[in-house]
Order: structure tokens, then sequence, then C-alpha cells
């Protein structure tokens, strides 16, 4: 027996509902053995009891099934998220220099792309620089944009340009006073999607750590859609203090939501709410038509048991924004839309803070 051999058997031992093992997420702090008995130490933070006890099974089951091994002692290291508050530090990632003063981590997520959450990010953290400034508090936002398929934040905010590079930090570009970096400085239109694929997790954990982010009051961070494993890692990458969930009302959109915010579950980040995009068109003479359906937001919200936090009516003037890179919380301040998103960020801000309040 050596260890190499067990550490392979414990590789067979899925995170549950996760097609990754537990040693490749960086769980497992020692394996040793003696005689014919092994001892393995898992490290994880959930409120879940169901979770380390479902991979102490696991590893049981596996290692004990080497020749030779007659008895495996499996200790977890349980760290409980604080239950008081709303801010969690996230499945223990390292605390990373770069980031350190940072006040908040948030994740902006979806179960699947084309929801508007591009569009829903750059509004958002518009939105709460506006409403930090009405609380006359320090405003600085920033967006690390992970969608590495279709990085569109750049765009829709209109920041430009090569970002520089000054001590071994790359320095994020800044539009309308908001700190950008995103595969769209890094990379050209041309850039075969099958390679991006493999970078993504050694991209993100060099947005984190290479990235001279400085003080920052919030930093959004726009995941790429879906619930994969590249989600889960990334969520385990960057201390997040909480998510919002986009979905459209229809009911297929929301169910795929649903499964995306279980993933925060797992990972013990805190759901600040559910944001409903494309939600309703008002009309020219006031009615509203709910081309999408109704409810999705309301009950994603209701299933997750977090807030339903707004709801973005499809407005040509978003696309507009986006597409001339003036988000519409800058350039319309008095459309429905604008008022929604700075509901949303009051909301957002009232949970962050709650304990400093
Ligand atoms: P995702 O990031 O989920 O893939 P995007 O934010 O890139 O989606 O949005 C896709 C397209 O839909 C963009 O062209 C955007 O301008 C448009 N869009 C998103 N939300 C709205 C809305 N509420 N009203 C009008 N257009 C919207």
């Amino acid at each position: 027996m050596d260890t190499e051999t067990i550490r392979k058997k414990i590789q067979e031992v899925k995170y549950p509902g996760f097609s990754r093992d537990i040693l490749s997420f960086g769980l497992v702090k020692e394996v040793s053995f003696e005689n014919d008995q092994v001892f393995v130490t898992v490290e994880i933070t959930t409120r879940d009891s169901a979770i380390p006890e479902q991979i102490a099974k696991s590893i049981k089951e596996k290692v004990g099934s080497i020749e030779g091994v007659n008895e495996v002692k499996v200790k977890m290291e349980i760290t409980e998220p604080n239950p008081n508050t709303n801010t969690t530090q996230a499945n223990q990632p390292a605390s990373i220099e770069a980031m350190q003063k940072v006040q908040f981590v948030i994740a902006v997520a979806s179960g699947k792309g084309g929801v508007g959450k591009s569009t829903i990010t750059v509004n958002l953290a518009c939105a709460l620089q506006k409403a930090l400034k009405k609380r006359s508090q320090s405003t600085k936002i920033g967006i690390m944009d992970c969608d590495i398929y279709g990085p569109s934040i750049p765009l829709m905010l209109g920041a430009m340009g090569q970002p520089q590079v000054q001590n071994n930090l790359i320095e994020p570009i800044k539009n309308f006073d908001i700190s950008t970096i995103s595969m769209g400085f890094l990379v050209d239109d041309d850039t075969p999607v099958v390679w991006r694929g493999p970078m993504i997790m050694k991209t993100i954990k060099q947005f984190a750590e290479n990235v001279n982010w400085g003080a920052l009051d919030i930093l959004i961070v726009d995941l790429p859609p879906g619930t994969g494993d590249a989600q889960l890692s990334l969520t385990q990458t960057i201390p997040l203090n909480g998510a919002v969930i986009v979905t459209t009302p229809q009911k297929a959109a929301s169910e795929v939501a649903r499964r995306g915010a279980r993933m925060f579950e797992k990972v013990s980040v805190d759901l600040l709410g559910v944001v409903e995009n494309m939600s309703y068109l008002m009309d020219s003479d006031g009615t509203k038509q709910t081309l999408f359906g109704e409810g999705g937001g309301a009950s994603t919200a209701k299933a997750l048991k977090t807030p339903l936090l707004g709801k973005i009516p499809l407005d040509t003037d978003i696309r507009k924004g986006c597409d001339a890179g003036i988000p519409i919380v800058v350039n319309k301040e008095d459309s429905q839309a604008t008022k929604e998103f700075l509901k949303i960020a009051d909301s957002i801000l009232d949970q962050l803070f709650k304990e400093t309040l």
C-alpha cells in the first residue's frame, strides 16, 4: 500500500451532486496509513450535514476496497458558516491578497445563457454606485467578467483598451468609475471557443489573484451561465458574500435557475435574491404585455426561500444602452427599469450591511 494508491481511490469520490472529485476541489487535507489502517482528513464548510456524511461514507467504501486495507478512519473538519449573517465567507477559498481590500464580493448567476445576466450585472453595478452615493458611502465598484465564452461586459460598459500590467498585477479598465476585468480585453473575437474551455479556471484564478482590484466596496462577479463544475469551482475559488440569481418569467427558465441556485447552497453561499428579467413589455397605452409568461421570478424566489428583488421590463432602451456602452441606469434615470434597478441595489445593500447598520 502507498498514499498514491489511496489518493487515486479518493479521486473516485465525487462532491455530492457534482461530477468533480473531492481531491480536485482541494478538500482533502491529509492522507496517511499505518499497517492496515488508513487515515483521511477532509476539510469542508457547509451547513448541510448530509454532505460530509455522504463524503465520509464514500471514502470508506472506495478506500476500503483497496487490498490490504482493513479499516478506514475519516476525520471531517466541518466549519459552519456564521448563521447570523448574510455575508458568508464561502467554502474556505484562500484569502486572496489582491482582493483583500474588497469589502463585499457578490456573484450574478443564471442557470442558462441569454436571460440578460450581463445586462443585469452592468446596470446593477451602476445602481449600486448610485445607492451607495445616496447613503453617503464610498462608491467603488468593480466587475469581474467570468463569462469567458461571451464576455459582453466591456461592450455594455463602454470599457475599452488593453489592460496594463504593473508589478505583475493587471490593471482593470475603468469606465463610469467601475473597474472591470474581462476576457474580452485579453482575447480577440477570433480566439476559438475550444481554446477557452480549458482556460476557464486558470483565467478566473488569475482574475482573482493577479488583478490590482485595490480598495473596492463591492465587486460583482458575472459568472458563466450554467451550473456545472466550472461554476462550482469558481464559487470555491473566490470568497463570495452572496449571490443574485437572474431568471426570466418562463417556467422552464425558472426551473434551470433553481438548479443553479442549489449550487450556491452546496458551497454555503447565501442567496441575496432573484431578479426577474424581461418581465413585461409596456405598451404605449400603458398596458403590460407579458410576452414570456408570468410568475417565474416569484416562484423561483419562493422555492429558494429568498426575496424577489425586482422585475426588469423588456425595454428597447435597455438593449440600446447595452449596444452603446451606456447602461440605462446612467442614461435614462427616470425610466421604470432604472427605478427597479435602484430598488434592487438598495435591497442588496440592506442585506450586505445588515451587520453594520
Ligand atoms: P446573458 O448575459 O444572460 O447571456 P445578455 O445580458 O448578454 O444575456 O443579454 C442578451 C441580449 O438581450 C442583449 O442584447 C441585451 O441587450 C438584451 N436584453 C437583456 N435584457 C433586456 C431587457 N430587459 N430589455 C431589452 N433587452 C434586453
